[in-house]
């Protein structure tokens, strides 16, 4: 019994520093995300405007969309086209 209970402890901490090692990995990709992110947002303030910035974050693969901003993009997404239309169009207004 005991040693039943010791092996599904064993099993269980397995599990946790499993789960560890996954939330640590992603944490490493945010803090890459988010320096790539920064980096990009200095060299670009100097010279553009807050619509090229993100612009600019869009085209190095992140999101600009308030649902998901600065998380990676995988592709295409809606929300980030939709916006991006949106700045086209007051562009176009502002010439
Ligand atoms: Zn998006």
């Amino acid at each position: 019994m005991l040693a039943e209970a010791l092996r599904e402890l064993e099993e269980k901490v397995k599990t946790m520093a499993e789960e560890l090692e996954t939330i640590r990995r992603y944490v490493e990709q945010l803090e890459a995300d988010n320096a790539s992110m920064e980096a990009i947002i200095r060299s670009k303030n100097m010279q553009t405007s807050g619509k090229a910035n993100l612009r600019a974050l869009f085209d190095a693969g992140f999101h600009i969309c308030s649902a998901h901003f600065g998380e990676s993009r995988d592709g295409d997404c809606l929300f980030c086209a939709s916006l991006l239309d949106k700045e086209a169009l007051h562009q176009k207004e502002e010439q």
